[in-house]
């Protein structure tokens, strides 16, 4: 089965996949941006089930249902603050995107959609952000043959054209069907 990796600019609540990712805090009890978004529409029975999670580390994730979104799932994933990039950001955003899949694959998502996991409140930059998030999925994938569909949501004009650039770059996989 090919992957279809794509890019597109949506609010990411609206997406019809298996799952969504939220780019979450630690505590896991909401938040701004992206997080307070998928709260605000998933409803108030998503805040009583992510109290049961014991919250979360950076580079890791945790799955809830996807309550009043068409969503199935939301998978919680705790990206890295950016200090400078020399304080492990990429491997812990990496990490954030290797575990999101793995626990996806888990629970038999097809089709799953990512936002742009640390680079709104912290701070992380697009560019370096984009290129780590399409490698690691690209390489997690592999290991999750039941994966059909990876979407890049990007809530802005500036985000959506850095992944087009970057995914319409000849990539070493050669089995994977790109759109947009
Ligand atoms: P972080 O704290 O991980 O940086 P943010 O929520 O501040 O998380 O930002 C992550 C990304 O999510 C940013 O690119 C931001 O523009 C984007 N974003 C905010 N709201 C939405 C939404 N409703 N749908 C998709 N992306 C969103």
């Amino acid at each position: 089965m090919s992957l279809n990796l794509r890019a597109l600019q949506a609010d990411i609540t609206s997406l019809k996949v298996d799952a969504i990712v939220n780019a979450a805090n630690s505590s896991l009890l909401g938040g701004g941006g992206v997080d307070g978004a998928i709260h605000r529409a998933a409803g108030p029975g998503l805040l009583h089930e992510c109290r049961l999670l014991g919250g979360c580390k950076t580079g890791d994730a945790k799955l809830t249902k996807g309550h009043q979104l068409p969503a199935k799932f939301i998978i919680h994933t705790v990206g890295p603050v950016w200090r400078g990039g020399q304080n492990g950001e990429p491997a812990l955003l990496a990490s954030c995107y290797r575990r999101s899949i793995e626990i996806a694959a888990e629970s038999g998502v097809r089709t799953i959609a990512f936002p742009c996991i640390s680079t709104g409140i912290y701070g992380y930059p697009i560019q370096l952000a984009a290129e780590t998030a399409i490698r690691t999925v690209q390489e997690e994938a592999e290991r999750s043959p039941g994966l059909v569909e990876i979407t890049f949501c990007c809530f802005s004009t500036g985000d959506l054209k850095v992944y087009l650039s970057l995914l319409e770059a000849p990539v070493a996989t050669p089995s994977l069907k790109l759109a947009s």
